[in-house]
């Protein structure tokens, strides 16, 4: 059995499931187009993680997941409240 190990280039950090999120960090230099279609040179280029990156202003930090509205349950007094409010009403 083969185990990868995932090691950022710029902290050290390392997993074997790539749960730090690696990605290629580069500076290209020389041309416009994106990096292997075009001319050009990559001057930098290392694997940094998903913190590494947030560190250094890189990667924008990832929004909490949309978290579900709390949804607020009536007690039963509420409900005794309710119901006598409506009673009184007719
Ligand atoms: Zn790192």
């Amino acid at each position: 059995m083969r185990t990868t190990t995932y090691k950022c280039d710029k902290c050290g950090a390392e997993d074997t499931t790539n749960k730090i999120g690696l990605v290629d960090v580069g500076v290209f230099t020389g041309g416009y187009r994106r990096f292997g279609s075009g001319s050009g040179n990559y001057e930098y280029c290392k694997e940094w993680c998903y913190q590494c990156r947030l560190k250094t202003g890189l990667e924008q930090p990832k929004k909490p997941a949309d978290a579900p509205a709390e949804v607020t349950r009536p007690t039963l007094e509420d409900m005794v409240r309710e119901i006598v409010r409506e009673e009184i009403q007719q």
